[in-house]
């Protein structure tokens, strides 16, 4: 384990990685702008870069000399699509119909500040919201003013039917290592990933690397409540299929159930109380000899884990089906797919310590 310095150090470079990711938009299907910012990052690790149809990014570390015959293909995968809506219809009058992609809560929208991401540049608006002066039936449609007076001024502007639209927000660090943003589900996995293959070739790692920034894992979930029904993460689908790896690992969020509103019986997952096994969701259960490979990996490392149970799905699901074993780790994060995400460095650091661990012992997997 590195000392208290170093840790400072890998917190500042995860938090510096978190601004510059949560920055830029990507919402799912339309992932061109972070992926060519995720490229502009990785050059300090050597790896080779690639990318397919559904626009996933490969980053290849070849592993290390060891003597022994053979490496072993690992995969570690993080998505780096994120929740938000396209632009749907435009009114005569300049309103903007937005159409959900991603599994947005169906409470959340009105009156927040978006940003539509035309060919054009960016446009700045918000949701309209309904204020309590007004009558208004009850059901209430999600739509974007801009400042247009008719639908002529809007397009004008660039914007249309499936323009990208984030909610406008950024990354801000809160006090006791705390970080808020939008889409910290996932950028944060995104940032383990690039600060593990910035550090794979230091590290004499025998296993070649293969990391995976996935294109559409959020798209198909639907804003429901109860069990989600979900056709989403095709991109790592693919992935797996063209690298058939030995192994892989998915980053990616869990959602903290340590909040207001959550009886304590069932409560699981807590903030800053380490990175968490994801053994259940809705489209993947961990088989149980890969729980006790990853517990003996995180005791040897010296690594606090949780374990917890979630709704929804990850990319695990589509890796399995490509007949890999898979391991789920999941960042812990408070209101998952709202514009106010908020997570904690330590479990972000220790999420990158225990990958590094399991690539490092991935051999002893039988
Ligand atoms: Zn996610």
């Amino acid at each position: 384990m590195s000392n208290a310095g170093d840790e400072k150090i890998i917190k500042e470079e995860i938090a510096d990685l978190l601004r510059t990711l949560v920055s830029v938009p990507g919402v799912t299907g339309f992932e061109d702008s972070i992926r060519q910012k995720i490229i502009s990052l990785l050059p300090p690790t050597g790896a080779r870069i690639s990318t397919d149809n559904p626009g996933n990014l490969y980053a290849t570390v070849p592993g290390a000399d060891t003597g022994r015959d053979g490496h072993l293909r690992v995969m570690v995968c993080a998505h780096m699509d994120e929740v938000g809506f396209v632009v749907n219809n435009i009114d005569d009058r300049g309103f903007i119909f937005l159409y959900p992609l991603g599994g947005i809560p169906e409470y959340l929208g009105p009156g927040e500040w978006v940003t539509l991401h035309t060919d054009k540049g960016d446009i700045q608006g918000c949701v309209g919201i309904h204020p309590p002066h007004l009558a208004v039936p009850a059901r209430r449609e999600i739509f974007a003013d801009v400042g247009a007076r008719n639908r002529e001024q809007v397009q004008q502007m660039g914007v249309i039917t499936g323009t990208p639209v984030t909610f406008t927000r950024h990354f801000q660090q809160l006090g006791n290592d705390r970080v808020m943003g939008r889409c910290l589900d996932n950028r944060m996995g995104c940032a383990v990933l690039v600060a593990l293959l910035r550090r794979l070739a230091a590290n004499n790692i025998e296993a070649t690397v293969t990391g995976v920034f996935s294109t559409t894992e959020e798209h198909g979930m639907l804003p429901v409540s109860g069990p989600a029904r979900v056709y989403g993460a095709r991109g790592a689908g693919v992935a797996a299929m063209n690298l058939r790896p030995d192994f892989a690992v998915v980053l990616d969020s869990i959602v903290c159930s340590d909040i207001p509103g959550i009886p304590p019986h069932l409560r699981q997952v807590r903030l800053g109380a380490g990175v968490a096994l994801r053994l259940v969701d809705d489209l993947a259960i961990m088989r149980p000899k890969m729980r006790a490979f990853l517990k003996e990996v995180a005791s040897a490392a010296g690594i606090v884990l949780q374990e917890g149970i979630s709704r929804s799905y990850t990319d695990a699901s589509v890796i399995q089906l490509a007949d890999v074993p898979v391991a789920t780790l999941g960042i812990p994060l408070r209101y998952a797919h709202s514009p106010g995400q908020i997570a904690d460095l330590n479990d972000i650091v220790q999420t990158l310590h225990f990958t590094t661990a399991i690539v490092q012992k991935v051999n002893l997997y039988k």
